[in-house]
């Protein structure tokens, strides 16, 4: 899945540091800041450094970089005090999903009670 880097891609930009962005976690592979429009009172998004347009077709050498997205995600949750009240963690594909930007990114919500189905 990895496509290297995308000089037109906004997380792309956000994980470079051109555009800024609220950061709450970062190491060797992952970066996760807020997201600019929360849906929830945390809404963060995790995302690998490297570009992936989208989770639809992992192979098994992906595996090791979406343990590291998913482990980040339960980090943050815990961070920001959300772990023991619940939280929610979304991959959106494709347009029905409403996903609009195409690098891999994982939402975390949280911090209030969420519906379900989502609408
Ligand atoms: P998706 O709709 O799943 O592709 O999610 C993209 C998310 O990126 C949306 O929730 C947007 O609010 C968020 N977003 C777009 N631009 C920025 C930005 N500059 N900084 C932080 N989040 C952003």
């Amino acid at each position: 899945m990895d496509e290297g880097v995308q000089a037109d891609c906004l997380f792309c930009r956000i994980v470079s540091g051109e555009i800024p962005s609220e950061s709450v976690y970062g190491d060797e592979v992952v970066y996760a800041f807020r997201d600019i429009n929360p849906g929830a009172p945390t809404h963060t998004l995790i995302v690998p450094r490297r570009h992936i347009a989208d989770v639809a077709a992992p192979e098994a050498a992906d595996g090791e970089l979406l343990l590291a997205l998913v482990r980040a995600a339960n980090e943050i949750a815990q961070q920001e005090g959300i772990a023991a009240s619940g939280y929610r963690l979304v991959w959106n594909v494709g347009p029905d999903a409403g996903q609009s930007v195409f690098h891999l990114h994982l939402h975390l919500l949280g911090g209030r009670q969420l519906g379900w189905p989502p609408g």
